[in-house]
């Protein structure tokens, strides 16, 4: 059915580049590696996790994860298959996916999942930037048609609330109310993720509204789920480095969105600081951990001071990412309510602004026609 709808579904994987970029994705994909997620599970911990200090944690978690990478390495060299993982690894009693879930909830009590660093408990109900406590809601879960050539059909869940306040928000609806939507467990959030793959999702699309905040949630599941699939990130990428840790062993393939290329017009439509120098890191660090597929928003009127800094930055920095330069900016939310206020991007992209975004994005070697 699918190959109907999205014919590009298959035919991307004759494009050498896209296969050779994306090729740790395409064999989780296809069940001929292991998901990263299920080596975590495998690695043990010999220490008393209980008893350690929130600093003995980082360090033991940091010294586990050059362990992870060395492990991973041999389970990609010998070309273990997934259904051969138990023969080569046991389940520890203590895993490094345990270690991950304990620093997680010391986390939130104290809130610095993204760079907000609002220091609010959010198991005591409070709330910082984003809106959210402790509780995970999700606002629908499915099979997208809609995403990347390589991803499709993904199966993307959507979580409630965002640390941005993105003037132009398309989903406006689930990310400035986080009330919006069903209550999810981390059992529950697990079976949701392995009905998606059973039923022929080829990676599980954690989104939004925006996932950062559902960190928590999300790494708990793991504990819940066994299913062989590719995790995707789908973020603003202002985690902070904590998060960024927390997932660089857990994320199979990342897809986040660049927006500006300067931290002015960052702070002036989401209403956020230090935006190039958080999102920048969080791109060096996803682009030397996993695949990746960068999108990038066209707007209006932002193409010196936003599309081209952000096209030459990756360029520079993540060459082997794939780009998907989006074009379908449209004016939405309070650019509508206050075109006024929001006159440089109260309108749709000119034919000139788009051919100028490709033209550069060809330029420096980023597009791949046929992912987008
Ligand atoms: S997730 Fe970010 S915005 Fe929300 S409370 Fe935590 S630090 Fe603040």
């Amino acid at each position: 059915m699918w190959y109907i709808l999205r014919p590009d579904s298959i035919t991307v994987w004759k494009n050498t580049e896209v296969k050779r970029r994306l090729s740790h994705y395409y064999r989780v994909m296809t069940n001929k590696r292991p998901a990263k997620y299920l080596i975590v599970k495998r690695v043990e911990v010999n220490d008393d996790i209980d008893d350690m200090s929130y600093e003995e944690l980082w360090n033991l978690h940091d010294k586990i994860s050059n362990e992870f990478t060395r492990i991973y390495g041999e389970i990609v060299r010998e070309e273990i298959l997934p259904e051969n993982l138990d023969k080569y690894l046991s389940k520890p009693k203590v895993s490094f996916l345990d270690l991950k879930i304990k620093l997680v909830n010391i986390m939130i009590r104290s809130c610095i999942l993204c760079e907000w660093r609002c220091k609010v408990n959010r198991l005591k109900g409070q709330r910082g930037a984003c809106g959210l406590n402790s509780e995970t809601r999700v606002a629908s879960y499915f099979h997208h048609w809609g995403e990347e050539a390589p991803l499709v059909p993904s199966g993307t869940i959507f979580f409630t609330g965002c640390s941005f306040k993105c003037v132009f928000c398309q989903n406006w609806d689930i990310s400035t109310r986080p009330e919006n939507g069903e209550l999810v467990s981390p059992e529950k959030l697990a079976e949701i993720a392995t009905r998606l793959r059973i039923s022929g999702a080829r990676n599980i699309n954690y989104v939004g509204g925006n996932p950062d905040q559902h960190l928590h949630t999300i790494i708990s599941s793991l504990k819940y789920m066994d299913i062989n699939v590719p995790l995707l990130w789908n973020s603003n990428f202002y985690m902070s480095l904590e998060s960024m840790k927390l997932l660089r062993d857990i994320i199979d393939i990342w897809l986040p969105d660049f927006k500006y290329g300067n931290n002015n017009c960052a702070l002036r439509l989401s209403k956020v600081k230090n935006y190039f120098e958080v999102v920048s890191r969080n791109h060096r660090i996803a682009c030397n951990t996993s695949d990746i597929i960068i999108r990038h928003l066209v707007l209006p009127n932002h193409l010196d001071c936003c599309t081209i800094p952000v096209l030459e930055w990756i360029a520079k920095n993540c060459p082997n990412a794939l780009v998907n330069v989006m074009d379908q900016y449209h004016p939405d939310h309070l650019v509508l309510t206050y075109p006024e206020r929001y006159k440089d991007i109260a309108r749709r992209l000119r034919s000139d602004e788009i051919a100028r975004a490709f033209e550069v994005a060809e330029e420096l070697g980023l597009v791949f026609k046929p992912i987008s």
